[in-house]
């Protein structure tokens, strides 16, 4: 197709942005090529090296977050390794905290070692403790907004402070909040990760990461993301481009439902533990209200009043009986509320006594609320405790 041809095809604008598979672009000269290929971000030649529906996307989840460059990539974990692997050297150090998502800390455990970067994992609710484990080689201080499953809420200007004695940078992971929800760039962290797969996509049906941070130092990790090969799928960038569309409303909508059902767990007599930030006797209550939309997420989760021996069965029973309603799920962030079972999915690899000590015993549910009609999600919950 000529630039001048008037045809409706080259004419019409669409509402939407179309889908962009192409793998290549065709050069229109050697000297195009040469100056495309020399200049990064002046125009598209090979996919892995950037396209259309990628950059809109990056475009679009760096605003929410008010980030001055994003990229987009090929899943959560793409993101962080993009991060580390475009930043880090070998004899480089980490902070990272306990509660990470399990595949974060499987990366630090497992495959940073053989690369020469280590790690100290910390309480990183205890400040204390993070300033002691900082030395002069940490580059990096690695926390999520709010944690999985215990919902702790990480005192982001604090631990930027922190980070800060030593040259190092905060690094969010901020998918259980999204950015509705928490924006840690205004909160001192340098850089924020998301796994687009969750929250922001918001439908189930793509895996797709997002890193943002400042402009200075930033075509490194475009280079290192090209390099690796972290690039997304333009089928999954177009998807979740229309699931952030909803993303405010969505939230908004959840946030609201999470904060009634945790209420109404708070009350029930078959439920032992609630961990929500909105309630009021949440440890992290405070800084929340800093840091966190009102009412603070869409996460609940909660403890079965259950004898020790007894809590794998309370759990198996809850979860058959509200299966109708609230799939179980190991994953959040859905348009439809669902559950997970930490003791079976996300935490399965660490020892009882291990989980016991995190206060992760078998009888935790911990619920995603969605866009239902909260009575729907609140009469399955009910069902589902009188089940126990
Ligand atoms: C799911 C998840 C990730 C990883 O994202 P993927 O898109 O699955 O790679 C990272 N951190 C948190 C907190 C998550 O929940």
């Amino acid at each position: 197709m000529s630039p001048d041809d008037d045809s409706p095809v080259a004419r019409d604008q669409p509402l939407i942005p179309p889908i962009h598979p192409a793998s290549v672009y065709r050069m229109p000269s050697p000297q195009a090529a040469d100056q495309r290929l020399g200049q990064p971000g002046s125009g598209y030649v090979y996919a892995r090296d950037g396209h259309p529906n990628a950059d809109l996307l990056a475009e679009a989840v760096a605003r929410a977050h008010g980030a001055e460059r994003g990229l987009v990539c090929s899943s959560g974990m793409a993101a962080l390794a993009t991060l580390v692997l475009g930043q880090l050297v070998q004899g480089d150090h980490l902070v990272a905290s306990r509660d990470l998502y399990g595949r974060t800390l499987a990366m630090i455990h497992e495959e940073l070692p053989r690369l020469g970067i280590t790690a100290t994992i910390v309480d990183t609710q205890d400040l204390a403790a993070v300033s002691e484990a900082l030395r002069p080689t940490t580059r990096m201080l690695l926390v999520e907004t709010i944690s999985n499953p215990r919902l702790r809420v990480a005192d982001l200007p604090a631990l930027a402070q922190r980070a800060a004695h030593t040259g190092a940078v905060l690094v969010v992971d901020n998918t259980l909040a999204g950015p509705a929800v928490c924006r840690p760039l205004q909160h001192g962290a340098h850089y924020v990760l998301e796994s687009l797969t969750k929250i922001i996509n918001g439908h189930s049906d793509a895996t797709l990461g997002f890193l943002g941070g400042a402009a200075e130092g930033f075509d490194r990790l475009v280079r290192a993301w090209s390099t690796w090969g972290f690039t997304p799928s333009p089928w999954d960038c177009w998807l979740t481009q229309r699931g952030l569309a909803t993303l405010e409303v969505r939230t908004l909508r959840a946030c609201s439902t999470a904060q009634q059902v945790a209420t109404f767990l708070d009350q029930h007599p078959a439920v032992a533990r609630v961990d929500y930030p909105g309630l009021p006797h949440h440890p992290d209550r405070p800084i929340s209200q800093q840091l966190l939309a009102n009412p603070p997420g869409t996460m609940v989760s909660f403890v079965l009043q259950a004898p020790e021996a007894e809590g794998w069965g309370a759990a198996e029973r809850f979860i058959a009986a509200v299966s109708d309603w609230i799939p179980f799920c190991p994953s959040l962030g859905d348009v439809t509320t669902t559950l997970s079972h930490p003791a079976s999915t996300s935490h399965r690899g660490l020892r009882p006594e291990e989980r016991a000590r995190l206060g992760i015993p078998d009888q935790m549910i911990r619920l995603s609320l969605g866009v239902e009609d909260p009575a729907i999600i609140l009469q399955a919950l009910r069902h589902g405790l009188n089940a126990v």
